[in-house]
């Protein structure tokens, strides 16, 4: 049996790990269940799911749920309930736990997480922020305690598994795939004029808020970019993107000699969560199959970096390094944040971001050895910076 913490239960990627998890209740259980925001959905997920710990990133919201969990059975069978940063960190370090699901978007789950690492627990890894920001301090944590970091997404668990096997000095390049979001065909005149409702209406996966947005500007494709740098440790050089509508094949890795291997399967983001959870096992599925012997038609194309700067704008970032990655990240959590409150358009999105980068890099010292400090410093300077802005307009 193994254990699971769910860091961000009531999220997208969360409640579909409880999905799993339900699937095989002999093989999973989940041991803590943390939230931010949602405490109703939390609470039926304590009723269902009985965890031992429950934690909740805003702590004003905790009396509510302890009243709520009173009802669910007392004594014994009741979870602990714990609050804020180190509510969250209790949580993933309980000596029961044996897999943490990485799940909080933005930064709030990176110091949880890197403190699940120093725990030596496995990682899930959905956050992958956690790994634009941070990549650096968190791939050393994890080499030094001996501690699997197994992609969550779609795409890096694509390329993890056509990797299995393979000698990593003979991969020629790894080629993500990307749905291209809702506005793939539009020309740059109409994006100026789409609303969120619109940004929100993703053609082929079903995900959170601002991961969804992300993949309308292709920032998430420029995130994976990087998160893939990181995990598989490649320069960005050697990681190119493909615009692949159809999203069945996930992603690819094209060897010295030729050979390209490529991961193909449902739209089905359980498939990802359950490759973590049993890794290196694998389980029969509960889920549809993807039936590759009916007449499909899967079409690639490269990217149109010009009406999308976004993605360009996070290899500029890997490049320049050090924090700049963390400032492309932070950055860009604001200005979907404000797309989403509908206080700017969708094309003020990547130059939010552009600016910020260029005047951090200017106010930056990029010599400085990266830590956590100069990280969390860096994502400071970034929310004061990008929030006087967005208030100045
Ligand atoms: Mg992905």
């Amino acid at each position: 049996m193994k254990r699971i913490a769910i860091l961000g239960s009531t999220g997208s990627v969360g409640t579909q790990t409880l999905d799993v998890i339900a699937a095989f209740p002999d093989r999973y259980s989940a041991h803590s269940l943390t939230a931010n925001t949602r405490v109703d959905l939390l609470e039926r997920q304590i009723a269902r799911f009985r965890p031992r710990m429950i934690a909740l990133a805003d702590g004003g919201r905790a009396d509510r749920l302890v009243r709520g969990a009173a009802g669910l059975g007392s004594g014994a069978g009741a979870p602990s309930i714990h609050t804020g940063v180190e509510g969250l960190i209790e949580a993933v370090t309980h000596p029961d736990v044996d897999l943490v699901i990485s799940a909080l978007p933005g930064s709030a789950g990176l110091v949880p997480t890197l403190k699940a690492i120093e725990a030596g627990k496995t990682i899930g890894l959905a956050n992958k922020e956690i790994l634009v920001m941070a990549g650096e301090v968190v791939m050393e944590s994890a080499r030094r305690n001996g501690v699997d970091i197994l992609p969550v997404d779609s795409e890096h668990c694509a390329v993890h598994q056509c990797l299995a096997g393979q000698d990593p000095d003979r991969i020629e390049r790894v080629i993500l795939t990307a749905s291209g979001g809702p506005f793939r065909n539009s020309d740059p005149a109409a994006l100026t004029r789409i609303s969120t409702t619109d940004a929100l209406n993703h053609p082929t996966w079903n995900m959170g808020r601002k991961v969804t947005i992300d993949s309308a500007t292709l920032m998430n494709k420029g995130f994976e970019v990087i998160e893939a740098h990181w995990l598989f440790g490649l320069p960005v050089s050697k990681i190119d993107v493909v615009i692949h509508p159809q999203s069945i094949i996930h992603s690819m890795v094209e060897m010295v000699d030729g050979s390209l291997l490529a991961q193909m399967g449902p739209t089905d983001m359980r498939i990802p969560i359950q490759y973590a959870l049993s890794y290196p096992e694998r389980l029969e599925t509960p889920w549809p199959r993807f039936d590759i012997t009916r007449s499909w038609s899967l079409t690639l194309d490269p990217p149109d970096e010009d009406t999308f700067p976004c993605l360009g704008l996070a290899y500029e970032a890997s490049r320049r390094g050090a924090t700049a990655p963390t400032v492309l990240s932070t950055a860009d959590e604001m200005a979907v944040e404000a797309f989403l409150d509908h206080r700017i358009g969708f094309t003020d999105i990547p130059g939010i971001i552009a600016d910020a980068m260029d005047r951090h890099a200017a106010a930056a010292d990029g010599s400085a050895p990266v830590t956590l400090e100069s990280i969390v410093a860096a994502d400071r300077w970034t929310r004061a910076y990008c929030g006087k802005k967005l208030i100045a307009g």
